[in-house]
């Protein structure tokens, strides 16, 4: 072979090397790009959601409206209901429950008019999409599930989501969480036709609640305690499903 025809063999097998090498980099980079891509798509229905539902509707604190974009909510509904889970309304979770509308959970968020700091109560764990709206914005979350295999999904889907500050409870959430009280705020997400006074009792001075108070008809009551009492506030009407346990028996 004459050194001439040597070079061009050397030029023609360096060629392929880095065509080889660039069509491998170029796969690869497919590759991310799909996953990315499918992360895309949910995270694209996020916004969609907090610009349609939630900002429209007059939602506009900034860590409420950064919470609801960040949870993947489609990982806290039954995998068929995925393509569903950011639609403007409540969905199924078994067991006769439901996670709220998104516009509720923000609305309720908001009104709660949390701090960094703060350490919030939740009765009704529900999925656990709530807790974990909750605990992308304050410090420390605890959560009670009266229905324990719903408590141990919820709790389940925090951790594999890495939610290290929620704790979940099994029990009855009528008489709070006397061990960790008191709170900075209280959410409710299953109405009783009351407001039960043990979690009254476990706000801070300070502290907000807030809980759908009604039997068919509901209201979304907001309770502020004072040095001085306990500010009452109605937002508006909403549909929760009824809070089981003591409540119940206490309507009787
Ligand atoms: N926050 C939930 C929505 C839950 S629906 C979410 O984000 O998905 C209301 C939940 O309250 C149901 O799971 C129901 O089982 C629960 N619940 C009803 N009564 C309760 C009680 N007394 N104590 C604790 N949980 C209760």
């Amino acid at each position: 072979m004459t050194t001439a025809s040597r070079g061009w063999t050397r030029a023609v097998w360096l060629a392929s090397a880095f065509l080889l090498g660039f069509t491998f980099w170029m796969m690869q980079d497919d590759a991310g790009q799909q996953s990315r891509g499918n992360d895309d798509s949910w995270s694209a229905e996020r916004r969609r959601m907090v610009r349609t539902q939630i900002e429209a509707r007059g939602v506009h604190d900034t860590a409420v409206l950064r919470a609801m974009l960040e949870v993947p909510r489609h990982l806290f509904v039954p995998e068929n209901l995925h393509s569903q889970a950011y639609a403007d309304g409540p969905l199924p979770v078994g067991h006769g429950q439901t996670i709220s509308q998104p516009y509720i959970v923000a609305l309720m968020t908001e009104a709660l008019d949390l701090r960094e700091q703060d350490r919030v109560l939740e009765v009704g764990t529900g999925s656990g999409y709530q807790a974990a709206v909750l605990a992308e914005i304050v410090r420390e979350v605890f959560t009670i599930e009266i229905i324990e295999p719903l408590g141990r999904q919820a709790e389940k889907h925090l951790h594999a989501l890495g939610y290290s500050n929620v704790r979940v409870r099994i029990g009855d959430g009528y008489q709070g969480w006397p061990e960790q009280a008191p709170f900075d705020a209280i959410l409710v997400t299953a109405a009783p036709d009351h407001v039960p006074q043990p979690l009254v009792e476990q706000l801070k001075v300070g502290g907000r609640l807030i809980i759908p108070v009604g039997r068919q008809e509901q209201e979304l009551v907001l309770l502020h305690r004072r040095e001085d009492g306990i500010a009452r506030r109605v937002l508006t009407p909403v549909r929760f499903v009824p809070m089981t346990g003591e409540a119940e028996e206490a309507m009787r």
